[in-house]
């Protein structure tokens, strides 16, 4: 496979329009927020976007008819990085989880009403919405066929019972996309429906925010009951027990946007260390003249440069309408470890000043951990990984009678 390592002039002229953006307007709030961008509240979001909008990079995935720029998976990993050099640049185009990866299943999937009524409003920034798919234990985790939830006809729509957790940004979304069981039961390959449910249908409740390492993502991370929630059949999303293919165009390219924006966090980690190395002296010499530090900031190069690379040759393939099923999983693999290591090592080459508040070191290493978790956690990635591989064709072992043979 060729991957072209060069860019469109437009998409290389907008990823340093972002590039400045975000030095020059969303980097003075993230280290007045200390990072936390709900601590700014629903006015920070507005403002942050109006800027963006106005800087014109607002939106840049999003078709050319909902307001947006219409870039292709290769020219959102160039821009999304440059957002992702802070915890706000995502919020402020308009491209942080888990709207962005909606904005891309609405548009794959829904219809020309339910774009009108639910694509249009998120790509605007007018409104937020969630993705409600993980359910408390025996639910759906890791394995999406333990899915409980269920969605049972009844006149005119359907009833939707069940319990979901950690679902990023539901408090103060409009709606969430919620996968619910249409038909079988838990363990069941199929049979799950995705609903676009109103925040304010009755019977659908926050029952608490559930504290985590991180607190970067708005609107933090919810549990969620549903009791006896009636949806019409205007709001399936798509077909009847197709959730689990939906969640499929959703979940590759929702997981390289990922990948993407804490490429960006890697690369900030990584200037903030360099800078410290650049100027921190010790034992007669500057820091970065020490061997150990020397080597620590080469192996984070090392670890951004292939991260960029796995995560452009996945794209490469969505974009040339190919599954990216094994490059995504090991592109999700490879740099959700590697921008831990990344911003692991900045923080130790800062010393005690990395595991202070008074730089932003020790909130991104909160803030990138789960993320091995998420989109599918390490483990999941590398089960499916050598299943594929395994699947594949491969050279006959050498038999005993061969070894024979050679002796
Ligand atoms: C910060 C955060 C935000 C999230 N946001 C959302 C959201 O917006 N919407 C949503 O629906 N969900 C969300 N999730 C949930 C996330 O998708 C799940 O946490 C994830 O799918 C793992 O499921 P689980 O937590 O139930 O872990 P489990 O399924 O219980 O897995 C636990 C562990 O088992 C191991 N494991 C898994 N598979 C294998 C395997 N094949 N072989 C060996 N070991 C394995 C892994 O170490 C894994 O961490 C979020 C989670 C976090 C942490």
């Amino acid at each position: 496979m060729t991957i072209d390592l060069t860019h469109d002039p437009a998409v290389t002229e907008l990823a340093a329009r972002t590039a400045a953006f975000v030095d020059a307007v969303v980097a003075p709030e993230e280290l007045r927020l200390g990072g936390v961008a709900t601590d700014g509240g629903e006015a920070l979001r507005v403002r942050l976007q109006e800027a963006a909008r106005e800087a014109g990079v607002f939106a840049p995935h999003v078709a050319k008819e909902y307001g947006g720029q219409g870039l292709d998976m290769r020219g959102r990993a160039v821009v999304f990085e440059e957002a992702g050099r802070s915890l706000l640049g995502p919020l402020a185009l308009n491209i942080a989880a888990p709207d962005e990866g909606n904005m891309h299943l609405l548009e794959a999937v829904a219809t020309e009403e339910q774009k009108e009524r639910y694509l249009r409003p998120l790509a605007a920034g007018s409104v937020r919405s969630s993705f409600s798919m993980t359910e408390p234990a025996p639910g759906a985790g890791s394995d999406p066929a333990a899915l409980a939830t269920t969605a049972t006809p009844t006149s005119g729509g359907w009833l939707v019972n069940g319990r979901k957790w950690f679902i990023t940004g539901a408090d103060g979304a409009a709606y969430t996309i919620c996968m619910a069981r249409t038909s079988g039961r838990p363990g069941d390959r199929g049979g799950a429906t995705m609903f676009l449910i109103d925040a304010d249908t009755p019977g659908m409740r926050i029952v608490r925010h559930i504290d985590t390492l991180d607190q970067g993502f708005f609107g933090g991370h919810c549990e969620i009951e549903l009791d006896d929630v009636f949806v019409s059949e205007a709001s399936v999303l798509g077909a009847v027990d197709e959730g689990f293919a939906y969640a499929q165009v959703r979940l590759a390219p929702a997981r390289l946007t990922h990948c993407m924006r804490w490429l960006g966090i890697a690369r900030r980690s990584q200037e903030i260390a360099v800078a410290r190395a650049r100027e921190r002296e010790l034992f007669g010499s500057r820091l970065g003249d020490l061997g150990m530090v020397q080597a620590m900031i080469a192996d984070s190069e090392i670890d951004i440069a292939a991260s960029r690379l796995l995560i452009w040759q996945a794209c490469t393939e969505l974009d040339d309408g190919r599954s990216a099923a094994q490059s995504s999983s090991i592109a999700k693999t490879f740099v959700a470890e590697a921008v831990g290591r990344v911003v692991d090592r900045s923080l130790q080459i800062c010393g005690a000043l990395g595991v202070s508040g008074d730089i932003l070191l020790s909130r991104y290493y909160r803030e990138v951990r789960p993320f091995r978790i998420y989109d599918g956690s390490s483990e999941t990635h590398r089960w499916a990984i050598a299943k594929r591989r395994l699947r594949e064709g491969a050279a006959p072992a050498v038999t005993e009678e061969k070894r024979t043979v050679h002796a």
